[in-house]
C-alpha cells in the first residue's frame, strides 16, 4: 500500500456478516463519514454470496447466480477495495498491518475480523483421499456436484440442519444416502423426541436412511484411496463412497488469538462487538460474546447494525435473542425455538395429524412459553416465538395449538398460572 494512500477500515472475511456490514456501512455514508477506504480480504475465491443458499443449490431448487445480491461492479461502484482467495495469516497488532498468503501487506486503521466457522469433523479411523468432503462453501457444493450422484452410495455424519439439508439435497440429486446422528433423533437440539420422530419418519418416507445413536469408528479406501466404506460404532459396515461431515462447526478465532487477543470459543467482544484491542472488532460466527457464539444469520444481523452505527462513531449494544430455526428441506416445513431438553415443571401441548402430517407441540415452562416445534403447518410459529421472546404469561390452555388470534393477547394479562411440578 502506497503511503499516502487514505487509512483504511478492513474486513477479513467476504462471508455473509462481511457482505451485510459492506452494505450497513454504505448505506450510512462510511467512507464520506469518517475518510476512511475500506477494504476487504476474503479466503475464499467467491465473495458475498448467500451461504444459505447453498443447500437449494445443492438439491437443485436454485441456480447458482442466485447467490449473488450484488455484481462486482458495486464494490468499485461504492470503493470497497476487494482481495479474494488470499487469506489473511496474521496480525501485526504494533504495526497494523496485516500479512495474506501471497505475501501481500495491508495496513488497516480499524480492523474487522469476520472470518466464520468451519466444520468441526468426527474423528474417523483411517484415512481416505478421497471423497471426504464438508457442506459450508460453494467450493463444497461445487465439488459434490461435479461427481455423477447418481446412485451414489453416499454418508452424512450429522443430523442437525446442516446434516439433513445435505443429505436430502444429495438425495434429490439421486445419491443413495444415510445419515449417522450420534443423537437418537434429528434436530435433537431443536426438536422433542415426538417431532424427531415424525421428521425422521418424513425424511425416511422419501428415502433417507437413518442411523441414530451411532458414530463412525473406521473408514476403508481402495488401494487408489477413494473412499469404499465405513465402520459404524456397533461394527456394521455401510457402504460409503462420499462422506460429508455436517455434525458440527467451531469458530475460526487463531487468527486473533495468534495476535493476542482474548479468545474462547471465539474472539471476545463486548456489547459494541470491540474485541480486547480497541482498534479490532470481531463480527459473526468467529466472535464470543458473553460466552456464546452463533450459528444463525439472525443475530448476525443485529450485530451488523451495531457494528456498523459503531464504526460511525454512533451509539449501540448488541443485545442477543434465541434465534428461530426453519429447516429447508421443500416439501417439510419446520419450524423451531427454545431449547426442547426435559427440564423440571415442563408442560408439553401436543398435536399430531397423521392424515396432514401436521406436528405442534409447545413447551410451557413457569407461566410463559419454553419451546416450541411445528412441523408441516407452521403458521403459528413466529406468534408463538413473538410470545416467547415478550415472556407473555400464558395459560395451558389447547387453544395455543390451533388459534393465532387467541394467543395475540394483550401483554398485560396476568391470570395465575397453573404450576406443573
Ligand atoms: C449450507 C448452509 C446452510 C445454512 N442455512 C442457514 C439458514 O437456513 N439459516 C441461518 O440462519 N443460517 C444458516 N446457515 C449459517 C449461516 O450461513 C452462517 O451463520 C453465516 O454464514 C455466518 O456468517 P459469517 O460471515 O460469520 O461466516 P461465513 O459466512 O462462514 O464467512 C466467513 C468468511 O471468512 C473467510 N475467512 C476465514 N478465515 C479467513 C482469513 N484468515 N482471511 C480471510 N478470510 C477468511 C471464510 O472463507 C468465509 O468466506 C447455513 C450455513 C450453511 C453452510
Amino acid at each position: 500500500m502506497g503511503m499516502n494512500e487514505r487509512p483504511a477500515l478492513v474486513i477479513i472475511g467476504g462471508g455473509m456478516a462481511g457482505q451485510r456490514l459492506l452494505e450497513a456501512l454504505v448505506a450510512k455514508g462510511f467512507q464520506a463519514r469518517t475518510g476512511l477506504r475500506i477494504v476487504l480480504i476474503g479466503a475464499e475465491p467467491a465473495v458475498g454470496y448467500n451461504r444459505i443458499l447453498l443447500s437449494p443449490l445443492l438439491a437443485g431448487e436454485v441456480e447458482r447466480d442466485a447467490l449473488w445480491g450484488r455484481p462486482a461492479e458495486w464494490y468499485r461502484a461504492e470503493g470497497i477495495e476487494l482481495h479474494r482467495g488470499d487469506p489473511v495469516v496474521a496480525i501485526d497488532r504494533s504495526r497494523r498491518r496485516l500479512t495474506t498468503a501471497s505475501g501481500a501487506g495491508v495496513n488497516y486503521h480499524r480492523l474487522v475480523i469476520a472470518t466464520g466457522s468451519r466444520t468441526r469433523r468426527v474423528r474417523v479411523l483411517g484415512d481416505a483421499r478421497e471423497g471426504v468432503s464438508e457442506f459450508r462453501t460453494l467450493g463444497d457444493v461445487d465439488a459434490l456436484l461435479e461427481d455423477d450422484l447418481v446412485d451414489l452410495p453416499v454418508c452424512v455424519v450429522g443430523a442437525g440442519l446442516l446434516g439433513l439439508e445435505a443429505a436430502e439435497g444429495l438425495r434429490q440429486r439421486g445419491a443413495r444416502v444415510t445419515v449417522v446422528h450420534r443423537g437418537a433423533w434429528p434436530m435433537n437440539r431443536q426438536l422433542d423426541a415426538e417431532g424427531g420422530r415424525q421428521l425422521a419418519a418424513r425424511l425416511a418416507s422419501r428415502g433417507l436412511a437413518f442411523e441414530l445413536e451411532r458414530t463412525l469408528a473406521e473408514m476403508r479406501a481402495d488401494r487408489g484411496g477413494r473412499l469404499q466404506a465405513l465402520k459404524l460404532d456397533d461394527g456394521r459396515w455401510l457402504e460409503a463412497q462420499r462422506l460429508i461431515h455436517a455434525a458440527g462447526i467451531e469458530a475460526n478465532f487463531e487468527l486473533g488469538r495468534d495476535a493476542g487477543l482474548e479468545c474462547g470459543q471465539g474472539i471476545c467482544v463486548d456489547d459494541r462487538l470491540v474485541s480486547s484491542d480497541p482498534l479490532i472488532h470481531a463480527l459473526g460466527e468467529c466472535c464470543e460474546h458473553r460466552g456464546a457464539t452463533f450459528g444463525l444469520v439472525e443475530p448476525i444481523w443485529a450485530q451488523v447494525e451495531v457494528l456498523a452505527a459503531v464504526l460511525c462513531g454512533e451509539p449501540g449494544c448488541f443485545e442477543p435473542l434465541p434465534s428461530a430455526t426453519r429447516l429447508k428441506i421443500s416439501g417439510i416445513a419446520l419450524y423451531a425455538f427454545g431449547d426442547p431438553c426435559p427440564c423440571a415443571g415442563d408442560r408439553w401441548l401436543r398435536y399430531f395429524d397423521p392424515g396432514s402430517g401436521d406436528y405442534r407441540a409447545l413447551c410451557l415452562n413457569g407461566g410463559v412459553i419454553r419451546a416450541g416445534n411445528l412441523i408441516n403447518d407452521t403458521r403459528l410459529g413466529p406468534a408463538w416465538y413473538h410470545h416467547f421472546l415478550a415472556r407473555t404469561p400464558v395459560e395451558p390452555g389447547d387453544d395455543w395449538l390451533f388459534d393465532a388470534a387467541s394467543i395475540a393477547r394483550p401483554s398485560q394479562h396476568q391470570d395465575p398460572i397453573e404450576e406443573i411440578a
